[in-house]
């Protein structure tokens, strides 16, 4: 907590913390943003694992069908504020178990598609007991073209750890593979409890080996109010396994494209939140615009009722001061570890140098940046240092503004300091 109020207070040059207020909008301001992502969150899951920290709940056919009407409410309520149809760079399914909805998802796309003109792929993410023929034949279908499985570990006891039983999965791996996506993600979890360098190599190069474009790794963290039944290990043990993986990686001629994801050269991304600006749908969901950060409820039934009185189901809304917004702009900028100060002041309005110059001689000095023809990019020092300070965000920032939507449905205000 104190690391990240001193890092705030220091780049943003001010003691103001973050304030939420509930304040509805009528509408998504969604003027001037060039490289607009779009996200649909699917909140539902066959079982629950005690270790996730996103908002779902048990997979019902009633409840995803009512569910699926009030998400096509919301997206005419957002898309009816639009003059004509606005280009979104992509489209992300998440939650939950999107492919769970598989069925219902081109109604969806279709539906967004009356508003935005979706130019780059369409991403979604997938259980391994989802993955069969049909469901595959059906994601394509619907013009699905990345999907990112939920593997988090191919070894039973890191597995056992997490709560979720074993299964061999290379002919699944397999299945997806022969489906010609353009991107096939896999999610593997470290710094489990017996976990080892070699179980965590064999996880990397299995995901590898058995069709997987990008592996995205996330380092255990242990959520409030997850029912996780171990102590996540410590700093320094997840930094040594984050170097395993980042050397195992470098050795097999992999590119690092993001603090913890790895992909095969050439290869598209599967990325939802290294967006300049995004819009969310559906309960959970997060909105990135020019100066706001929005999120919406998560309460099913809450969300529904909002979205049939025509009003946005947004629980609550951050306005950026000028220097929060660009703090925000270099945070998730540096997690995909490069910087552009061509972006920065388009979106900013101000030049880099001008509003951080001092900070980015210091970076380079302290060989945390290296600049180049492009802008900067960071270097593994920085990396890992952010992933450090990620884990520490997540907790001071994430887990406290989802710890409070998880009890109120639209609470009155959240200060997060
Ligand atoms: S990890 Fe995936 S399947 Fe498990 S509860 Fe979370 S979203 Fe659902």
């Amino acid at each position: 907590m104190i690391l990240t109020s001193l890092m705030r207070i220091a780049l943003t040059r001010s003691l103001r913390p973050f304030v939420f207020d509930n304040v509805n909008d009528k509408q998504m301001a969604l003027e001037g943003m060039d490289g607009l992502g779009l996200y649909v969150h699917i909140p539902f899951c066959r079982e629950l694992c005690s270790f996730c920290p996103y908002c779902k709940v048990p997979y019902d056919v009633d409840l995803a069908t009512s569910y699926k009407s009030a998400l096509l409410k919301e997206i005419d309520l957002v898309g009816k504020g639009i003059n004509g149809v606005r280009r979104a760079t992509s489209l992300y399914f998440g939650g939950g178990t999107p492919a769970l909805m598989a069925e219902d998802l081109p109604e969806i796309i279709t539906r967004l598609k009356r508003y935005f003109e979706i130019t780059g792929g369409v991403g979604v993410e997938i259980h391994p007991q989802d993955i069969d023929e049909v469901t595959l034949h059906r994601l394509r279908a619907a013009g699905v073209s990345m999907v990112s499985v939920g593997v988090q570990s191919f070894d039973k006891s890191c597995l056992a750890s997490l709560g979720r039983t074993w299964e061999p999965l290379e002919d699944k791996l397999k299945l997806v593979s022969d489906q010609g996506f353009d991107v096939i993600d896999v999610d593997l979890i470290f710094a489990l409890p017996g976990q080892t360098r070699d179980t965590l190599t064999s996880d990397i190069n299995l995901a590898f080996q058995n069709g997987a474009t990008q592996v995205s790794t996330y380092p255990f963290i242990d959520f409030t109010f997850a029912r996780n039944a171990f102590q996540p290990i410590s700093a320094r043990a997840k930094r040594k396994m984050l170097r395993i993986l980042h050397d195992q990686c470098k050795g097999n001629n992999l590119e690092r494209t993001s603090v913890w994801t790895f992909a095969k050269k050439g290869t598209g991304k599967y990325s939802s939140v290294t967006r300049d600006y995004f819009l969310g749908f559906g309960v959970s969901a997060t909105s990135l615009l020019k100066d706001t950060f929005k999120i919406n409820t998560f309460s099913i039934e809450e969300y529904r009722k909002r979205v049939y009185e025509e009003s946005l189901p947004t629980a609550l809304t951050l306005r950026f001061t000028k220097r929060q917004r660009a703090v925000y702009f270099l945070f998730w900028s540096a997690y995909s570890l490069r910087i552009d100060p061509n972006r920065f002041e388009s979106i900013i309005g101000i030049p880099m140098q001008e509003m951080f110059g001092f900070e980015f001689l210091l970076a380079e000095k302290l060989g945390f940046l290296r600049k180049d023809a492009a802008g900067y990019e960071l270097t593994e020092r920085a990396a890992t240092l952010y992933h450090d300070i990620e884990q520490v965000y997540t907790r001071a920032y994430i887990d406290a503004m989802w710890s409070t939507l998880r009890l109120r449905a639209f609470p009155e205000k959240l200060t997060l300091s």
